[in-house]
């Protein structure tokens, strides 16, 4: 390894931001960790589906062996698409309502690769700013003009895009339903209503963090609201909620086709094993149903939300998804190591992920936490918070 290299790491552990791959021994909600199981609350399996050994053999028993295929070994645009993308697909647009459904390998690959697709040098992205890193690595690769604007500032936002309607073919709104590190929201209403202003600008929804959460089929934010329709890109992903890999858009007809044509990373990838696709489809027909587990963790979360909020400043969950924030680094991990001793894997998040000064613990809650854990959980948060 070069000085260079060394002397970054080094850098890097010096201000407490040096990650490393943590081993792993999960059981079932559990996280063994040094002989001692710790409840995980670190994962995004928030209806708690990855380990349910019923939906599990239920899966196996009822596959078609045709899907039985662990490979797709090849792109979907070669031998890659098998008959279990279009099923998928399908029943994504079904439920949606929606004209249609382009499945990807993760929602890395749909972020990446669908503005670079549907942009040009006579666009302009106005991005939140506190997007995923996939979103910004899709902007990165577009030829588009891209303005962040701060974080949920609609003023802001319609002050850009009054100014610069005129400037540009199409302007693409870029935002999440639920913000993966913050757990709080857009406001879909607004958006939607300034859609309604400008025939030239289209809404792109990543919803990776509301399917299966949201909505009373677990179909997302714009589902819960009803604004489905006025969303031109609504993005969501199958490696969270969904407990499976992969994600999707729903789009129009003629969008979906578009992106079949010119998307690299739908083009130029292997497409997903057909298991794969097969297990997806079955659990989003199984999520459709699962109403009484979104009320729990919706139950769950609002009385962690009320212990943890007023500690966290502005930042102010609405969701499943809360941070404890704590501000540098080192006292994150401090923090992260008190309530893994008291039996909760909770990781400490850091620059750049988050901005500087905000390093702080993700909860994201899973509907298999009992109210028990939850009232361990905020009883220990306490706890730590008064030694602080
Ligand atoms: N969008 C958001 C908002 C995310 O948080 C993530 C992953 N954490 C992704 C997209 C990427 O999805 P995937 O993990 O399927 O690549």
């Amino acid at each position: 390894m070069t000085d260079s290299y060394s002397s970054q790491l080094d850098a890097l552990a010096q201000k407490g931001n040096l990650r490393k791959l943590p081993e792993m021994n999960p059981q079932g909600l559990y996280l063994m960790r040094g002989g001692r199981p710790m409840l995980n609350l670190s994962s995004n399996d928030y209806l708690g589906l990855a380990d349910n050994e019923a939906l599990k053999q239920e899966f196996l028993q009822t596959l078609d062996s045709r899907d039985c295929r662990f490979s797709s070994t090849s792109s979907r645009l070669l031998t890659g698409n098998y008959p279990i993308y279009t099923r998928l697909e399908n029943r994504l647009a079904q439920l949606y309502e929606a004209e249609s459904a382009l499945v990807f390998n993760s929602g890395y690959h749909a972020n990446s690769g669908i503005l670079p697709a549907v942009t040009d040098s006579r666009s302009l992205i106005l991005a939140d700013k506190l997007v995923h890193a996939s979103i910004v690595d899709g902007i990165g690769l577009s030829k588009a003009r891209c303005i962040r604007y701060r974080h949920n500032n609609y003023e802001q936002l319609e002050r850009l895009v009054a100014e610069n309607a005129g400037e540009y073919d199409r302007i693409f709104v870029v935002t999440e339903s639920i913000f993966s590190m913050d757990g709080d929201e857009s406001d879909l209403p607004r958006l939607v209503a300034l859609k309604h202003q400008y025939p030239n600008l289209y809404l792109y929804l990543d919803e990776a963090h509301a399917f299966g959460v949201r909505g009373r089929q677990g179909l997302g934010c714009a589902e819960e609201q009803g604004f489905i329709d006025d969303i031109d890109f609504l993005v969501g992903t199958f490696g969270k909620a969904a407990a499976s890999m992969g994600a999707f858009v729903i789009c129009s007809g003629e969008m979906k086709q578009y992106l079949v044509n010119t998307m690299r990373p739908l083009i130029f990838t292997t497409a997903l094993p057909p298991i794969n696709l097969a297990w997806t489809l079955f659990i989003v027909n199984k999520i459709c149903n699962m109403q009484a587990r979104r009320e729990h963790l919706a139950r769950i979360s609002a009385r962690v939300r009320e212990a943890l909020n007023p500690l966290n400043g502005n930042i102010l969950s609405s969701s499943h998804i809360i941070p404890y924030v704590l501000g540098e680094s080192e006292r994150a991990m401090a923090v992260a190591l008190k309530l893994q001793h008291e039996g909760f894997y909770l990781l400490p998040v850091r620059p750049p992920t988050v901005p500087p000064g905000t390093s702080r613990l993700r909860i994201s809650l899973n509907a298999e936490c009992s109210d028990a854990d939850i009232n361990r959980l905020i009883d220990s948060i306490k706890k730590i918070q008064s030694a602080l």
